[in-house]
C-alpha cells in the first residue's frame, strides 16, 4: 500500500534569511535579589546560582538562592500584609492593582518575550504570541472577578485562605506565575512564589512590574532557589495553601509533606495525552494539530499530545504527511523569528529526553527524526517520532516532556477509548473527526481534564485547566480557578 502513495511535498523547507530579535534593549542585571516585602533584598544565605541561556550555554545572570531564613522573611511579610491591610482592602481596590499589573505586562511585552526566550530557550514567536499575551490576559481576567466573588458564589460568604505558597515549573515561566498570582490576589490572599531555578528571570521582572504597579508591600513575594527552597515553602508552618505545578513525583512528595497539616493544595502535574485522528477528520488540519501538540515549546508541555492514535485506514497517509511536515520545521536560535523549535530547557532535561529515545530504540520501536544541523553549543533535540509502538512500551506510558511522539493505530472507537485511557495520567486529550457526535461520545468517555476537538494546545483564561488521576487535582483558570483560593461556607 505504501508504495502507491506519492510524496506529498506540500511543505517545503524555505530558506529564510535569519531574523534575529534584538536583545540590546534588555536591561539585565548581573545579580538578581529576592523580592520580599516590596523590596529587592540580598539573600541571608549569601548564595547565588547562575541562570544560563540553554541555546548557547552562556551565563545570563546570577540569581539569589533563598534559605530557610529568607523563606521565613517572605512568609512573615506575606502574613503581615495579609493581616494588616490586604484582607481588608476593598475588592474593587484589589482589582485596580491587578488591572495595573496586566497593563504594565502589555507595555513591557516585547522585553518580557525576549527575556523569556533568552532564559528558557523557547522560540521568540511563542513567547511573543502565546506566553506573554496569555500572562497579561490572565491578570485582566481575574481582575474582573475580584469584586464579583459574591456573584460567583452566591450566599456562600467566600473568604480568602491567607498566605499561599506557589511553586512553578520552567516550561511557561511568566505564564505560570500569572496563573498562580492573578487568582490569588483577586480572592484576597497574599503570596510567596518560587519560580523554577532555570527560569527565574521573568518572574523577577514581574516583581519589578508589581513594584511599579504600587501593590502594597508584602502582598506578593518572589523568592528564588532550587527544589530545596520549594520544600522550605511547603513545610513552613504559616502557609495556608500550596499551589504547585510540576512533576508528578514532586507533587506526590509535597502531598505527603502536607498530609498531616491543614494546608490546602492544588496540584497541576504531568501528562501523557492521547491525540486521536479518525479517518473522517480533516487530515491536513489534524497533522498540523499533531505537530503543534507535541513539538510546540519543544514538547515541554504538560498537556503535550505525546501519544498519537491514528485510525488504521488513514495511518499510512497521516504518517507520510506528518514526516513531510516535520521536515519543514526549523530548529535553531530561539531568538530567530523563523524558528519553530528552540532549545531544550536544560542539560538535565536533554539527557532525560535522550535517555527515553534510547529506551524507545531498545524497546524495538522505529525511530524517525528530522534531519537537520543542530547548533554546536546549547541543548538541542530534533523533532522525533516513533512508530511500531505498543501500549506496554515505556515511551508510550511515561511522560518524556520533550519533542518525542509515540504513534499507535486503532480500528474502532471502543478500542481507542480503552487505549487512550490506559494511563495513570489524565490531563488532556485531542480528538480529530468530522462528526460532532463522535466528539461528544469521546469527550464523555476519555478520562482527561481538558479535551480539544479539531484543535490542540489552545489556552484561554476563561477556561478551567487541570487533571485527573496522577495529573493532579484542582483547577486553574475560569470561575473554577477561584474556589481553590477561597474558604466557601
Ligand atoms: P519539578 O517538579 O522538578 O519542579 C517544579 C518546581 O518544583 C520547581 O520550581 C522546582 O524547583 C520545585 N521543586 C522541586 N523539588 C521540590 C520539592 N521537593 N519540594 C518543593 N518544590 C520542589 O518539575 P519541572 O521539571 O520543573 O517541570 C516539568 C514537570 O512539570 C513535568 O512533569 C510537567 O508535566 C509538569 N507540568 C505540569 C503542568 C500542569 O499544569 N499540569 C504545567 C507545566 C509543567
Ligand atoms: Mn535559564
Amino acid at each position: 500500500m505504501s508504495s502507491k502513495i506519492k510524496p506529498l511535498k506540500y511543505h517545503e523547507k524555505l530558506n529564510f534569511s535569519p531574523s534575529l530579535e534584538n536583545t540590546d534593549s534588555l536591561s539585565l542585571k548581573k545579580e538578581y535579589q529576592l523580592f520580599i516585602n516590596g523590596r529587592f533584598q540580598k539573600p541571608l544565605s549569601n548564595k547565588y546560582f547562575a541562570s544560563i541561556n540553554p541555546a548557547n550555554e552562556n551565563k545570563i545572570a546570577m540569581v539569589a538562592q533563598a534559605n530557610e531564613k529568607d523563606v521565613d522573611l517572605a512568609v512573615k511579610a506575606a502574613r503581615n500584609s495579609y493581616e494588616s491591610h490586604w484582607s481588608k482592602t476593598p475588592p474593587k481596590e484589589r482589582a485596580k492593582y491587578i488591572y495595573r499589573i496586566a497593563r504594565i505586562i502589555q507595555e513591557k511585552a516585547k522585553e518580557l518575550a525576549i527575556l523569556e526566550t533568552l532564559d528558557g530557550g523557547k522560540p521568540i514567536r511563542e513567547s511573543r504570541d502565546i506566553d506573554i499575551p496569555l500572562a497579561a490576559a490572565h491578570f485582566f481576567y481575574y481582575a474582573g472577578w475580584a469584586d464579583k466573588l459574591d456573584y460567583a458564589f452566591p450566599n456562600r460568604n467566600p473568604k480568602p485562605l491567607g498566605v499561599v505558597g506557589q511553586i512553578i515549573p520552567w516550561n511557561f515561566p511568566l505564564m505560570m506565575a500569572a496563573w498562580k498570582i492573578a487568582p490569588a490576589l483577586a480572592t484576597g490572599n497574599t503570596v510567596v512564589l518560587k519560580p523554577a531555578e532555570s527560569t527565574s528571570l521573568t518572574a523577577l521582572k514581574l516583581a519589578e512590574i508589581i513594584q511599579e504597579a504600587d501593590l502594597p508591600d508584602g502582598v506578593v513575594n518572589i523568592i528564588t532557589g532550587p527544589g530545596s527552597t520549594g520544600e522550605m515553602i511547603v513545610n513552613h508552618p504559616d502557609i495556608d495553601k500550596i499551589a504547585f505545578t510540576g512533576s508528578t513525583e514532586v507533587g506526590k512528595t509535597i502531598m505527603r509533606s502536607i498530609s498531616s497539616t491543614s494546608k490546602k493544595s492544588t496540584m497541576e502535574l504531568g501528562g501523557k495525552a492521547a491525540n486521536i485522528i479518525f479517518e473522517d477528520a480533516p487530515l491536513d488540519q489534524a497533522v498540523e494539530g499533531v505537530i503543534n501538540g507535541i513539538y510546540f515549546n519543544q514538547g515541554h508541555v504538560c498537556c503535550a499530545g505525546s501519544r498519537l492514535f491514528v485510525q488504521e485506514s488513514v495511518y499510512e497517509l497521516i504518517l507520510r504527511k506528518l514526516k513531510d511536515r516535520m521536515q519543514s520545521l526549523v530548529v535553531g536560535d530561539p531568538l530567530d523569528k523563523n524558528t519553530d523549535i528552540g532549545a531544550i530547557n536544560s542539560k538535565q532535561q536533554l539527557s532525560t529526553i535522550n535517555n527515553y529515545i534510547d529506551i524507545g530504540k531498545k524497546e524495538g520501536a522505529d525511530i524517525f527524526q528530522l534531519s537537520c544541523d543542530l547548533p554546536a553549543k546549547g541543548y538541542w533535540c530534533p523533532p522525533t517520532l516513533f512508530t511500531n509502538v505498543s501500549q506496554s512500551h515505556r515511551i508510550a506510558k511515561e511522560e518524556i516532556f520533550g519533542p518525542v511522539l509515540a504513534v499507535q493505530t486503532f480500528r474502532t472507537t471502543e478500542e481507542v477509548i480503552t487505549k487512550a485511557n490506559n494511563t495513570p495520567f489524565g490531563l488532556s486529550a485531542g480528538v480529530w473527526t468530522d462528526k460532532g457526535s463522535k466528539v461528544f461520545n469521546l469527550t464523555s468517555k476519555l478520562r482527561a481534564g481538558v479535551i480539544w476537538a479539531n484543535t490542540y494546545n489552545k489556552f484561554d483564561p476563561t477556561s478551567p485547566f487541570g487533571g485527573y488521576k496522577e495529573s493532579g487535582h484542582g483547577r486553574e483558570g475560569g470561575l473554577h480557578g477561584l474556589s481553590p483560593y477561597l474558604n466557601i461556607e
